[in-house]
């Protein structure tokens, strides 16, 4: 499960790694999550199409435990970070705490720092609670909702730099 959309985005989303369905298809987020993802997409005006979108680990591991230290390594050294390094995105929105902690380790809790943008060597990121977690809990569906709204004005602050 490579990732998928333009690879000239300026917008890009990193999740945790593809469920049973995405490590199927190969396609990120093609469940009721990547559903909820194209509502909060089109509520700020962009197309799955005009962003990328992709995940921390590429390969969904057996039985649906959590990725290795090794494997996370494996995959972004040969291809996340390539991905960002070709795709060159504006901005990168990391989806949970899996994907925030590959950029901020050092950060512990996500319920501080959600809806933050960050500038870590000259990368801008914005960390978003993920959508699959926020699905069934009405609190943070809202507040991620609120959180993504916030993308507009993050890449009119870029860009006015
Ligand atoms: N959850 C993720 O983190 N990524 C996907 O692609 C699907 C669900």
């Amino acid at each position: 499960m490579p990732g998928e959309g333009n690879p000239k985005a300026e917008v890009m989303f990193i999740g945790e790694g593809p469920g049973t369905n995405e490590d199927k298809e190969g396609r990120p987020f093609v469940g009721e999550a990547g559903r909820f993802l194209e509502e909060m997409l089109t509520s700020v005006s962009l197309k799955s199409e005009e962003v990328y979108i992709t995940n921390v680990v590429k390969c969904r591991p057996p039985n649906n435990r959590d990725p290795l230290d090794e494997e996370v390594r494996i995959c972004t050294t040969n291809y996340l970070y390539d991905q960002i390094r070709n795709i060159k995105p504006k901005l990168i929105v990391t989806l949970g705490r899996h994907s925030m902690h590959q950029f901020f380790p050092q950060i512990r809790s996500i319920s501080s720092v959600h809806g933050k943008a960050y500038k870590k060597g000259g990368q801008v990121y914005l960390i978003l609670y993920h959508p699959a977690a926020a699905l069934y809990q009405q609190n943070l569906k809202n507040t991620l909702k609120d959180d993504f709204k916030k993308i507009p004005n993050i890449l009119r602050q870029i860009d006015a730099k």
